[in-house]
């Protein structure tokens, strides 16, 4: 890693290129890239750029703020923002010749307010088919499919799409919510709508549930190079992690047995032994429930946390192993060259990987690299 860095993501871009290729080939499908929370984590700009060349077709956030950013960012692609406040205006979103995703009658109109003559807002009607969240309600089709039909007519929107969401509870509940979709299809088309993309699969589906895919699929985890199963990893299925979390060793210091180490002095050391100080702690993302567990790599070697990882820092006990002041400390990266999986810290802290990737802090620098 470079001098005088104290903690780092390298943000490996090629990956991400690469992993949509490889996605495309799997899921035969077109790829809106979803790159919400900060490319969830790895940076938005960049990762959507990235998966722009990897012939991902449209990018997907969460909110309209990060459609702006990347569209402030140079990304040009069509973007779709789907999570809406109560009450928001759609005026700058239209401006911006962004996508709505559209989840009720209020937003329907609230969009259709701000076309300008001679340009419709695009959007892409979302039916709730079971996760109960957001969506139109199926005892609202009639009205908001209606409604959008006459909206369409006069010019003042396009409905590109129909979407939903799945809840990945097991394959045969997504099939439910995959045929209470074929009805919402059918809905929109007694009303006269003919959206040209349908997507209901995220990366879980789109891998696991050749069905859901209906030849366009909404991808984030996978694009990153991670795996949205517990029980296949990301090589398995031919990708590669984009980001490797690491640190240089900031100071050592030999110590007696029954040092204590850290707050609470939760780890002990059994022998005479080496303490490694790692200046990452939980405000940059590394998670205070993997105290003792989180597995971190220098040289060859892998060393669980010793002790409590405190706000800015935490220690390892590498015993008697040569470990010197400005070695690198990997955290996770990829697991095929060697570097902790980021599935052993989320194992460790209790959670899932997206978790893990996406809360690495603002003190964090990312440091794009191409591998
Ligand atoms: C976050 C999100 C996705 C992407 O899910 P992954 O599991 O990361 O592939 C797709 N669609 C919606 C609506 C989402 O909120």
């Amino acid at each position: 890693m470079p001098e005088g860095v104290l903690r780092e993501a390298a943000i490996d871009t090629s990956a991400i290129t690469a992993n949509v290729r490889q996605l495309r080939r799997l899921t035969d499908s077109e790829i809106i890239a979803v790159v919400k929370a900060e490319g969830y984590g790895h940076g938005a700009v960049r990762s959507a750029a990235a998966a722009l060349a990897g012939g991902a077709s449209r990018v997907g956030v969460a909110d309209i703020a990060e459609a702006l950013h990347l569209r402030r960012g140079g990304i040009d692609a069509p973007i779709l923002a789907w999570l809406h406040a109560p009450g928001a205006s759609f005026a700058e979103a239209a401006a911006q010749r962004l996508e709505l995703g559209i989840s009720s009658f209020d937003q329907l109109q609230a969009a259709a307010s701000v076309a300008a003559p001679g340009r419709p807002v695009v959007v892409h009607l979302k039916v709730d088919t079971g996760l109960g969240r957001n969506g139109i309600a199926p005892a609202d089709y009639g009205i908001v499919f209606a409604e959008a039909a006459r909206l369409e007519r006069i010019g003042k929107i396009e409905v590109v799409g129909l979407f939903s969401h799945l809840s990945n509870t097991s394959a045969d509940d997504d099939r439910v919510a995959l045929s209470r979709f074929t009805v919402a299809t059918a809905a929109a088309a007694a009303q006269g709508l003919a959206p040209r993309v349908r997507h209901i699969a995220a990366s879980h589906a789109a891998l696991s549930l050749p069905e859901s895919r209906l030849g366009c699929v909404r991808l984030g985890i996978s694009i990153y190079g991670l795996s949205p199963f517990q029980d296949r990893t990301s090589a398995d299925m031919g990708l590669r992690p984009a980001m490797t979390l690491h640190a240089p060793v900031a100071a050592v210091r030999r110590v007696p047995a029954g040092q204590g180490v850290s707050y609470g002095y939760t780890h002990r050391t059994a022998a005479e032994s080496t303490l490694a100080l790692i200046p990452i702690g939980y405000a940059d993302g590394v998670p205070r429930n993997a105290s003792g567990a989180g597995a971190v790599r220098i040289g060859a070697r892998t060393y669980p946390v010793a002790g409590r990882i405190a706000m800015d820092q935490f220690v390892l006990d590498v015993g008697d192993d040569p470990v010197s002041v400005g070695d690198e400390a990997v955290l996770f990266g990829d697991p095929t060259i060697g570097d902790p999986p980021v599935e052993a810290w989320a194992d460790a802290a209790g959670t899932i990987n997206y978790e893990i990737v996406t809360r690495i802090g603002p003190r964090v620098p990312r440091r794009e690299v191409r591998g």
